[in-house]
């Protein structure tokens, strides 16, 4: 099938400033210094300092920017994580790898973000930690949390991946929590031309056994006083990172009228059950991903519109088709269907629209007329076979 409009386009970010990219990465060539190099350390305290955090640790992944970023703060086995059922897997994944039991919990159904409420359900004397996960690009309320930790004694890590300079209450993602996770995956706000991740803190000790732990647990070469593994952010991907990084609060204020035009466009469809995932933080949501519900009241289903737009040429995702607590892969956990209804039917309706810079007005107003269509040509062919 012919694509006209894809889901992600990373040309735009990278065609403008190729020949930036590429005397970068001859620099390092140039350089030799592959490993902890110069644009390492110049990247680590640039990204730290616009997320209004102290110090950064690059990482080779998002991944390991959580759970090597959990044992920095001394969390594992006997530890409980409190984290939400709907996110990326690899929130799960990061916590079961620092040793820790993971307790999920439900989301708030128009946000998709955790549900703190719920959550208190949860807490136990072994509880150590939240991890919020800004999904999308939304941070979960700044100030809820932090009352949320204070009140239940719990450390705060945040799973800032989907959400690099996304604020809200006046915190930056990655400011709000003893320490915070993003990830550099080539399709994220801000990503790398291969793997990546960073951890931001603001505390000097979690900061230092950080770079123990990604480099071996060495406290000086050959010398290790932590069980650390081999996770360094490349040079290369630093200096590209670098490159990249002037040009991210504008691709995010791109993002961000992307979704307010679908907000626009969509509104009169919201009556017929197409129901966009809620901000309640205004221009501060970075709009990793423009979601909505199709939810039962739609003419069509998620499957058909999908299928429908796929015949129009328009790409679509699903974030996430299921959720952690019901992988095959963690039913040792032991969650069940019906343990977290809001996730579940979130799992069910949500779909992922095209959403990156340089996607155009009319582009979005294409996807938005696609989607009008097969929901009047629906009730044309409902309405035709009940007569
Ligand atoms: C992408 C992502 C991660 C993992 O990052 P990787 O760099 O792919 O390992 C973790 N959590 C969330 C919410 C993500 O979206």
């Amino acid at each position: 099938m012919n694509i006209k409009i894809p889901f992600v386009d990373l040309n735009f970010q990278h065609l403008p400033i190729q020949n930036k990219i590429h005397s970068a990465i001859q620099s390092v060539l140039s350089q030799g210094d592959f490993i902890l190099g110069k644009a390492l350390s110049d990247f680590e305290k640039a990204f730290a300092q616009i997320s209004h955090a102290e110090f950064g640790i690059g990482v080779a992944s998002g991944t390991d920017a959580i759970a090597l970023g959990l044992q920095a703060c001394n969390i594992g086995a006997g530890d409980e994580v409190i984290l939400p059922a709907n996110t990326f897997i690899a929130t799960l994944i990061g916590v079961i790898r620092a040793g820790a039991t993971p307790i999920l919990v439900d989301c708030h159904p128009q946000t998709a973000l955790i549900d703190l409420e719920a959550a208190l359900k949860f807490v136990t004397p072994r509880t150590k930690a939240i991890i919020p996960v800004h999904l999308y690009g939304q941070m979960v309320s700044p100030l809820e949390l932090l009352t949320f930790a204070e009140r239940n004694n719990l450390l705060i890590f945040e799973d800032a991946a989907q959400a690099h300079l996304a604020y809200r209450d006046g915190y930056r993602a990655g400011s709000v929590g003893t320490a915070a996770a993003f990830s550099f995956y080539p399709s994220k706000n801000l990503g790398a031309i291969g793997d990546g991740g960073i951890v931001l803190t603001t505390n000097a000790e979690v900061a230092q056994k950080m770079t123990r732990l990604r480099n071996y647990g060495a406290s000086y070469k050959y010398y290790h006083t932590d069980q650390g593994t081999n996770s360094r952010l490349d040079t290369l991907q630093a200096a590209v990172l670098l490159e990249k990084l002037p040009y991210l609060s504008e691709w995010n204020r791109q993002r961000l009228q992307i979704a307010q035009l679908y907000d626009s466009e969509l509104a009169p469809l919201i009556s017929q059950g197409i129901i966009p995932i809620q901000n309640q933080s205004g221009e501060g949501h970075v709009y990793h991903l423009y979601v909505v519900k199709i939810t039962e009241a739609c003419p069509i289903s998620r499957q058909d519109l999908q299928q429908r737009l796929v015949s129009a040429g328009i790409q679509t995702g699903i974030h996430y088709p299921v959720p952690c607590h019901l992988q095959p892969a963690f039913t040792h956990l032991g969650y069940q269907v019906g343990d977290f209804p809001h996730a579940e039917t979130l799992a069910k309706q949500i779909l992922s629209l095209p959403m990156y810079p340089g996607l155009t007005q009319s582009q979005v107003k294409e996807v938005v007329a696609v989607i009008a269509e097969a929901f009047s040509e629906q009730k044309l062919v409902m309405v035709n076979t009940n007569s």
